[in-house]
């Protein structure tokens, strides 16, 4: 984990604070050494240790014998129940439960993550995150958004929004039809970090914001709100890393689970997304390093990462 998602987990706006539950009426201890753990009694240690001398000191003591001698001494520190028990702490984890993405799948995945979000700071969600879902809805539904039927996106291409250059209006979203199987591995909710972005570009083409020849301007942008999706569907980032540990153990083990994989280079892509913090600088870096041009007429060129959108 780099330094910087660490400070991403902890600097994130964290939920109130448990209050610790009300003492319960019970009768109050004898003495303030009945409420706490319970000490060594140095006269059971004192027989214990004198014991184990013995046990050494003889030399027909037998190994059964010097061992269980020891162990009585040493063995039963952990025995007794801790009067406290440590502060419990809720690990958050991706459900991912096999399903095959689909676009209405991811939108009511993001809209039950918008309410969480609602719901545990108490604040509404980024505006250009919302603004973006609600254009991915809008498309959706104007049969405007769809997965790439004729196959015409390449393996590391996840997410493309066509539009014609001379026209203002228009636009279709198309998403990668192997999202639609690397959902499986990662649930929808992080499968939707595609849709939200291709969506991101069809808000600013609208408002004459995009154009080939501002194509890395338009992949900061659309990078950005990438971000803030994330951040509000996983504010701590703990899902993401779990997420990654997870497939990265599992495709070690498996290296012929080739979807899994897939899913692991997506899932990395999505943690050097989020390693930039949604800053300007290191965004501009991030869209470098894919490959991105500002030119109509050349690709995105072929990198090392294997996930464009
Ligand atoms: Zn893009």
């Amino acid at each position: 984990m780099s330094a910087v998602l660490a400070l991403a987990l902890f600097s994130s706006p964290a939920p109130a604070q448990e209050t610790p539950p009300a003492t319960p009426a019970s009768p109050a201890p004898q003495n303030a050494d009945d409420a706490r753990p319970a000490a060594v009694d140095p006269v059971v240690l004192q027989k214990k240790a004198d014991d184990l001398r013995d046990a050494v000191a003889d030399p027909g003591s037998s190994l059964y014998r010097l061992h269980a001698d020891a162990g009585a001494l040493f063995n039963n520190v952990q025995s007794q129940t801790p009067v406290r028990r440590p502060h419990a702490r809720l690990i958050e984890r991706e459900n991912v439960d096999g399903r095959i993405g689909t676009l209405d799948g991811m939108i009511e995945a993001a809209n039950r993550r918008f309410d969480a979000y609602k719901l545990r700071f108490n604040a509404p969600p980024p505006p250009d995150a919302t603004a973006s879902a609600e254009t991915a809805v809008a498309f959706k539904e104007q049969g405007r958004a769809d997965f790439d039927k004729k196959n015409r996106l390449t393996d590391e291409q996840m997410g493309v929004f066509r539009y014609a250059p001379a026209e203002v209006a228009g636009g279709v979203i198309e998403l990668n039809r192997r999202l639609a199987l690397i959902a499986t591995r990662i649930g929808e909710a992080f499968a939707y970090s595609t849709l939200v972005h291709e969506a991101t570009h069809a808000r600013d083409r609208a408002a004459g914001k995009l154009s080939p020849e501002h194509a890395k301007d338009g992949e900061v942008n659309a990078f950005r709100v990438e971000y803030l999706w994330l951040t509000t569907m996983d504010p701590t980032g703990m899902r993401l890393i779990d997420l990654q540990l997870t497939l990265d153990d599992w495709t070690k083990r498996h290296p012929k689970d080739v979807l899994s994989a897939h899913a692991l280079a997506y899932v990395q892509h999505l943690t050097a997304l989020r390693q930039t913090g949604g800053e300007e600088k290191k965004l501009r870096k991030f869209v470098d390093d894919l490959g991105y041009e500002d030119d109509p007429d050349k690709p995105a060129a072929p990198t090392p990462s294997p996930v464009k959108a």
